[in-house]
């Protein structure tokens, strides 16, 4: 008898635990960027979190984005420019929910899948919580460089999934 679903490849676990860290970004209700993140121990999900106003408080979609806006230094043909970024602070960002959500018992030693790469602040308390590794998908240059440096002081393997493909009901386009 023919074993139905055979054929299909499997997939590996990368792949399987950032296709669940896209599947939580959709909960989120901010327009500008979905952002999920869960917590793995050995084969085990321990915690999963997306990007959202604290409980009980308007998000996004009902208050609209709380815009803050700020200058950045940017580098283009060797000459210095100012650019105006705007960024929405009305949510606490995935990771830290998954923080404030998670045991410090079950950190140690774990994995975060994450859809986008941390920002600074995230990166600083993913760097004091006991997790060793941090996968992210979607790239955020702005902070990349002091993220990764931090990262390799605190001996945290931080990886890009290379030529990964989000589910397709989970990817949208991100406002940056
Ligand atoms: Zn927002
Ligand atoms: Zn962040």
């Amino acid at each position: 008898m023919a074993i139905v679903g055979q054929d299909v490849e499997r997939k590996d676990w990368d792949t399987y635990f950032m296709d669940i860290a896209y599947m939580v970004s959709t909960r989120s209700r901010c327009p500008r960027r979905h952002v999920g993140a869960v917590l793995v121990q050995g084969k085990k999900l321990l915690g999963t979190a997306y990007n959202g106003a604290p409980m009980g408080v308007q998000d996004c979609s009902e208050a609209g984005c709380m815009i803050a806006e700020e200058w950045e230094i940017k580098q283009e043909n060797g000459e210095e420019q100012m650019i105006k970024k705007q960024r929405c602070i009305r949510t606490i960002h995935a990771e830290q929910n998954l923080l404030l959500f998670t045991d410090r018992a079950d950190r140690e030693g774990s994995t975060v899948y994450v859809t986008d790469q941390p920002c600074w602040t995230c990166a600083n308390m993913l760097a004091n919580s006991g997790i060793k590794e941090v996968v992210y998908h979607r790239g955020y240059p702005k902070d990349s460089e002091k993220v990764v440096t931090l990262m390799g002081h605190k001996g945290i393997a931080f990886r890009f999934l290379e030529g990964y493909e989000p589910p397709p009901q989970a990817g949208m386009s991100v406002i940056s």
